[in-house]
This record gives structure tokens, sequence and C-alpha cells, in this order.
């Protein structure tokens, strides 16, 4: 469904990501795991569109990304540090994407009301829809944020630690959601963290990576049971 190849991308002299080729099953949970400045983010961005690789090409089924508008690609991006806007509530929050598409593929009012509020609640937050993010717990922004990413439908979801400044028992919390959400929709999801528990339990696969390169990708299991160098073996500390 999601297919890289040969993926090169420079940041002046800095080869930031190296011939890398990674292909994503449709429906997949996929963490990306590795040290600070291994090249994670600059992934998930340029699968979203937000850079440009250098040389190799990124497909979304059969379709080359190259050849795709942004909108087209229908990814959905939540980051770190919530970016939601402060001046909308929860409610407009999530229904920005959908307000802002062409007028032929706008839902009307009422449609639109009705997504927004299953998107509420598939992130239990039906009952805050019109606080402001400054009125939103760090837990609830992230939430209203991936709420906001799933309202375009995407066919991608690529989530950037999203949970990574939160504290340990919400992102417990937010993990299982995040699991019980990708079950719901199926969507195809990259996730990067700096939790190994947190990938190794949510993820189908696990793609670690290092100096712009990936080293292995597998199962939790079978990267525990046949680490394929000294690099993964060491980085993922031994199983528990
Ligand atoms: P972290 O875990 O700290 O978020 P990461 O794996 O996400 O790290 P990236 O953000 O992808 O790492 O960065 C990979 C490397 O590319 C880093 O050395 C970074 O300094 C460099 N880099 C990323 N974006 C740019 C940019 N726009 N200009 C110059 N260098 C960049
Ligand atoms: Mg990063």
């Amino acid at each position: 469904q999601l297919t890289l190849t040969g993926i090169d991308k420079h940041f002046g002299q800095f080869h930031a990501v190296r011939h890398l080729d990674l292909s994503v099953q449709s429906g997949e949970l996929l963490a990306l795991l590795g040290p600070s400045g291994s090249g994670k983010s600059t992934l998930l961005r340029l699968i979203a569109g937000l850079a440009v690789p250098d040389r190799g090409s990124i497909h979304f089924g059969d379709r080359d990304a190259s050849t795709l508008s942004l909108a087209a690609r229908r990814v959905g991006f939540v980051f770190q540090h919530y970016a939601l806007f402060p001046h909308l509530d929860a409610f407009e929050n999530i229904a920005f994407g959908l307000r802002a598409k062409p007028r032929s593929e706008r839902p009307s009012e009422a449609d639109l009301r009705k997504r927004v509020e299953h998107l509420l609640g598939l992130v239990q937050l039906k009952t805050h829809a019109h606080h402001l993010p400054a009125q939103l717990s760090g837990g609830q922004r992230q939430r209203i944020a991936l709420a906001r990413a799933l309202a375009i439908e995407p066919s991608v979801l690529l989530l950037d630690e999203p949970f990574g400044a939160l504290d340990a028992r919400v992102r417990v919390d937010l993990r299982r959601e995040l699991r019980r959400i990708h079950d719901d929709t199926g969507i195809t999801t990259l996730f990067v963290t700096h939790d190994q528990d947190e990938a190794m339990e949510l993820a189908d696969r696990v793609v670690i990576m290092d100096h712009g390169r990936i080293e292995q990708v597998g199962t939790p299991e079978a990267l525990h049971r046949d680490p394929r160098s000294r690099f993964v073996y060491e980085f993922l500390g031994p199983s528990n």
C-alpha cells in the first residue's frame, strides 16, 4: 500500500536518510524506533510531502507521490507538540480540515456535525467539544489533534511522538486508545516513539533506524528473538 524505494535525503552535506526501502501493508500499525537524529521525523515528513526526497520514489498504492498534491495524499499528521488552533474550540479544530475542502467535496453542515461528533466520541471527549485548547489538558489536546488528523479520513496516519510530552499514566491510556482506534478504523499508521514498551506493545511491526538507515524491520517478537546486528541487539537491550 505505501512503498518507499531507494530514498535519499540530504540537508546540505548531511545525509539524513540513506537508500531507504520500506513497504507498509494496508492497515498495518508500524512503530519507528531509533536514536535521536536517526531520521525518523524526516522519514515521516517525506511521506507527508512536507519534504522532497533527493532520490527514490514513494508510492501510495500504485500512485507515485511526486504526482500527487498534498491534499491528494490524504495524510493525517500529529506532532509531539500539538498544534491546535488556539482560538478554535475542540469541535472547530476537528472540523477545520473538512471546512477547508474544496466546495465539491465539502460535507453539508449536518454531515460535518455528525462526523465531528463521531470523532469526539472516538477519542472520548464528547463533553469537551466547546473547550478551547487552553482549557484542555495535554492528553486531551493530543486526543483532539488525533481526531483532527482522522477527520479527513486519511489513507495514512503519521504520528511523530504524539504522546512524548505527556506523563506516563496518560501515555498508557492514550496508547490503548490508539490501538482501539486503529483496530476500529484500520488506517495504515506510522508511529514514531522513543518508548520501546510503547512500540513493542502497539506495533504490528517495528522499524529500527540508525544514521538514516533501517537497521531492521520485524515483529516485536522477531526483533527480540533474532536481532540482525549488534546495534539492534544493544538498542533493544535485554528482552522482557
Ligand atoms: P529525534 O528522535 O530527536 O526526533 P529524528 O530521528 O526524528 O530525531 P530527524 O529529525 O529526522 O531525526 O533528523 C535527522 C537528522 O537530519 C538530524 O541530524 C537533523 O539535525 C537533520 N535535519 C533534519 N531536518 C533538517 C533540516 N530541515 N535542516 C537541516 N538538517 C536537518
Ligand atoms: Mg523526530
